[in-house]
């Protein structure tokens, strides 16, 4: 049963006679129950016609139900010879004339057929879902179209003094999803959900999508600025904002109401599936003097194999079949830092993977893959996270602490005793400029940072380890030998002499995310 009511009969009997499909009526008549969009349009059609005929109070039946009438008017166009079919990429149209509403969308596309073919696309794309999300994409001039037809029953509605909202209109995006989604979900086994992390894109064109719209480019110009990127002035997003500013008037002047028949029907575009990102995070160690963090590419030439957001994510980007990654950590350390202790806490988000979970033997099972690939790196408390949570890593950054020790040379030679001025160093401020080496990718700027506290194992004249608690962000380097003046004071300015740092580890990050995994 369809849910019209009497107020309802004009509209339908005017929308058939324009030429609208039966589920633009319900459209039109702010149905919005979905079971009324999921039987066949010829059902409901029949529907429609039966609804008419009961109407008692009129007088004047028409001569002919709408529907055949609009039949023989398209048989007697077809006559004149107007193209009123047309082949488009080989599909052999149908004998229906298209409805001048959404142009076939509810009439051709609702069907079993479609989507079985729809839901091959997503069997063959092998992803692994328990729930989807249906969104759809159509011709901008559908837009167009719509407003015609509003329109046209506003002037009905207006006439009869009542009064309805175009926002109360069923959109045809929503009436095609709560045709289909039942057919959709039967055919792969999974709810469609509207907040599914899986999406299943279905999209159509038209053929005569600028010829509908061009007009609207000469009364609302300045709707439409040509983009690098698209084919048409006319996007979806364009016409909408045409459509708003328009006047009533404007637009009837320049645009029939109710709309012209269609010579064609919209195609459908591939089916397209996009599932959200998964993130992963964890700590890693990383024991090589000779790894960058991230790819080292100079000139479109990679100066250097490896880096650890390869190594510990290619594994990752298999497990969970992504398309592509995004590695982030807390702080980086320089290509010939180690990092040591409980290692750097980091977080991959994995773009588009083709399956989004692992139980916890699985994902142990990963850590111990990326584990097994390398000597350089190693991984620990490996664990999926939320996009929310991952940004706990950033956060307060900046205060946190890290611990280092360092192998330090000196010009001078030294005694322990010579050491002991650093041990007794605590608090201690000091001004950074930004260092010469990374001045081409961060801008001049001078920044204090805390040393915390430091320590000094003597290993001989000219030789010590260095072991410091600072401020992150503090560079340890520049502090060591002073950076030609832009770190003050320096190591190398307190001791009185020359100083350098022959290698640094990075002891530890002491961030508290993400939480430890027990063994
Ligand atoms: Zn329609």
């Amino acid at each position: 049963m369809l849910s019209l009511k009497e107020k309802d009969r004009p509209i339908v009997r005017k929308l058939l006679d324009a030429g609208c499909c039966a589920r633009c009526v319900l459209r039109f008549c702010c149905v919005g129950k979905y079971s009324s969009y999921q039987s066949s349009c010829q059902d409901i059609n029949k529907e429609l016609l039966a609804f008419l005929s009961h109407d008692a109070s009129c007088q004047e039946q028409p001569e002919d139900p709408p529907c055949k009438r609009m039949k023989l008017e398209s048989a007697q166009a077809g006559e004149d010879g107007l193209p009123e079919t047309s082949a488009l990429q080989g599909e052999p149209e149908p004998q229906d004339p298209k409805c001048v509403a959404c142009l076939g969308v509810l009439q051709d596309f609702c069907d079993e057929t479609f989507v079985k073919q729809v839901c091959e696309t997503v069997r063959e794309r092998d992803y692994k879902f328990d729930s989807l999300v249906l969104a759809v994409s159509l011709p901008a001039q559908l837009s167009v179209r719509e407003h015609s037809c509003w329109l046209y029953v506003k002037k009905e509605l207006r006439e009869k003094s009542m009064c309805v909202e175009k926002e109360d209109v069923v959109q045809v995006k929503d009436a095609f999803k709560w045709a289909i989604q039942g057919l959709v979900g039967r055919e792969l086994s999974a709810p469609v959900l509207c907040n599914s992390a899986f999406e299943v894109s279905i999209g159509f064109t038209h053929a005569d999508t600028d010829k509908d719209c061009h007009f609207l480019a000469t009364v609302c110009s300045n709707c439409f600025k040509p983009a690098k990127n698209k084919a048409s002035v006319f996007t979806r997003m364009a016409v909408a904002k045409a459509l708003e500013k328009i006047s009533d008037q404007d637009f009837l002047r320049h645009y029939p109401c109710p709309p012209h028949r269609a010579s064609s029907r919209c195609t459908p575009l591939e089916t397209t599936c996009l599932h959200s990102s998964v993130f992963i995070a964890g700590r890693y160690n990383k024991f090589s003097r000779e790894l960058p963090q991230t790819p080292w590419v100079i000139d479109g030439e990679r100066r250097m194999e490896g880096s650890v957001e390869e190594l510990i994510a290619n594994p990752p980007l298999s497990s969970f079949r992504a398309d592509a990654f995004n590695f982030s950590s807390s702080g980086r350390e320089d290509v010939d830092v180690r990092t040591l202790g409980n290692g750097r806490p980091f977080a991959i988000e994995l773009v588009n993977p083709h399956r989004a979970r692992l139980n916890k033997a699985e994902v142990k099972q990963l850590q111990e893959t990326i584990n097994a690939s390398s000597d350089k790196i190693r991984v620990r408390d490996l664990q999926i996270v939320t996009r929310d949570a991952m940004s706990r890593m950033k956060v307060g950054e900046e205060e946190k602490t890290k611990s280092y020790s360092a192998l330090i040379w000196t010009k001078k030679a030294i005694t322990k005793a010579d050491l002991d001025i650093i041990g007794n160093i605590k608090e201690l401020k000091i001004d950074q400029k930004t260092p010469l080496r990374v001045l081409h990718r961060r801008p001049l700027a001078v920044r204090q940072r805390l040393i915390h506290s430091m320590s000094a194992r003597y290993l001989d004249t000219h030789h010590f380890t260095l072991l410091l608690r600072t401020q992150a962000g503090t560079y340890i380097k520049e502090f060591v030998h002073g950076d030609f003046g832009r770190t003050k004071p320096s190591l190398g300015g307190l001791m009185e002499t020359e100083a350098d740092i022959l290698e640094l580890d990075v002891e530890s990050v002491d961030v508290d995310w993400p939480p430890a995994v027990p063994e």
